[in-house]
């Protein structure tokens, strides 16, 4: 019943609406509010706070069917299954009651700032500074590449925090968009994705009261590595979809398109080339069907999500590199939906962790051993030089 309800959804309200979102460069407010009203935000959330109280493998339903159609601009997951899982985890009462009720019904949009100009996949080298100034921070810095950046009416930022001194570290805070001296950047022009509102975010002297810090001040690192495996989870569940979206078009494309007197699905290629496909769809769906439930249990580790993230978006990648193929010049042109999906899915090989740093991410936990006995040996020689 959810899935239909979710196909309906995005057959009747979003398909139509995806020219005008892309020419806006974003997404409708609307869009975030009937997602909210239909109970689609939030889903895994306790009813307590406005969620759905379900489990995450609704969650990953709704990720799926989105992905099925090439639907990128509202970044309904980061909002439900990312940031709202951070609150609900980290979060004071007081914190969850007033952003995750607001969160659910889609009256409030949320951001998640970590990259900035000079470092992404070294998160530990940001720059953005928390000066404690006894009941605030004062905050300044800038993130960039940031998803529903230019909607957002808070952001969750990693910050430094204790500059300079030993309790050094990366602290999470909860900014709210209106707060002065908080800028937002026009969204990016990108080669895809081009109805998503990425943008920078500048922060100039705000204040940003202590209330607002979520976890413990220097925790910020150790939260972010924990919760990165449902946001990579949660990509790898999009490459699904997407693969799946982009076979089950090209299936439709090629048996009605002829070429000498055949239908393209004819020829042994075409047949041989979507086999193919289908076949690594088939052993990706069933490896994420076990990491869902994992998450679901709270057991999915980093390597399992890392391996995830990494194999099921170059098979996406691949996948939809091949269907393109078989569309011939009509794959190449925007009006087809498999040209917009080769487009957009060429940045989950980037986003989330970059596919080389899920690699290291798998090694680390290969080599754990070997790697202990090298950082104390690396510490040891520092001491002694
Ligand atoms: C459309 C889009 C949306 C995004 N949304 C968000 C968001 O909402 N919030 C957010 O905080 N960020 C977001 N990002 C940022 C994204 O997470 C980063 O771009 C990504 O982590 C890579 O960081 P970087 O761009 O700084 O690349 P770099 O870190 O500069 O990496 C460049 C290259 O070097 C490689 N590399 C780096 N270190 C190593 C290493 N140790 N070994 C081997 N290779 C290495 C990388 O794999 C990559 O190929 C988004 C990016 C895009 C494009």
């Amino acid at each position: 019943m959810t899935r239909k309800m979710i196909q309906d959804f995005i057959k009747g309200e979003m398909i139509d609406q995806v020219d005008e979102w892309e020419k806006n460069g974003m997404v409708s407010r609307e869009i975030w509010e009937r997602a909210g009203e239909l109970g689609l935000l939030c889903i895994d959330m306790p009813e307590e706070y406005g969620g759905g109280g379900m489990d995450f493998s609704f969650s990953a339903l709704f990720i799926e069917e989105l992905a099925k159609k090439g639907i990128t601009g509202p970044g309904f997951s980061l909002h439900s299954d990312v940031i709202a899982p951070y609150l609900l985890k980290y979060g004071t009462e007081a914190q969850k009651q007033k952003y995750l009720p607001q969160m659910a019904s889609g009256k409030m949009i949320t951001s998640l700032g970590m990259t900035e100009p000079d470092c992404g996949s070294d998160l530990q080298a940001i720059k953005t500074k928390a000066e404690d100034k006894g009941d605030h921070y004062l905050v300044n810095g800038q993130k960039t590449f940031i998803t529903n950046g230019y909607m957002s009416d808070m952001s969750l930022v990693a910050v430094k925090t204790n500059n300079g001194t030993e309790k050094e570290g990366v602290s999470l805070l909860l900014i709210e968009s209106e707060s002065e001296g908080f800028e937002k950047g026009v969204p990016f022009k990108k080669i895809g994705m081009k109805s998503q509102d990425t943008c920078e975010l500048f922060f100039d002297d705000v204040i940003v009261p202590k209330e607002n810090l979520l976890g413990e001040e220097s925790s910020g690192f150790k939260i972010m590595m924990t919760e990165l495996a449902r946001e990579r989870l949660i990509v790898a569940l999009n490459a699904i979809g997407g693969a799946e979206g982009a076979l089950q078009q090209t299936i439709e494309y090629t048996s009605t398109r002829t070429a000498f007197k055949q239908p393209i699905a004819g020829f042994q290629n075409t047949q041989f080339k979507l086999a193919e496909c289908a076949t690594q769809l088939q052993i990706h769906q069933a490896f994420l069907d076990r990491c869902t439930q994992l998450l679901s249990k709270h057991k999915l580790t980093a390597e399992s999500a890392s391996m995830a993230k990494y194999s099921a978006t170059d098979m996406h990648n691949k996948v939809v590199d091949e269907c393109l193929q078989l569309f011939g010049g009509y794959g190449y042109m925007w009006d087809y939906p498999i040209a917009r999906m080769y487009a957009d899915n060429r940045v989950a090989r980037i986003y989330a962790g970059t596919n080389e740093i899920m690699k290291i991410l798998i090694a680390r936990g290969l080599f754990k051993e070997l790697f202990q006995e090298m950082k104390k040996a690396a510490k040891k020689n520092n001491v002694r030089s």
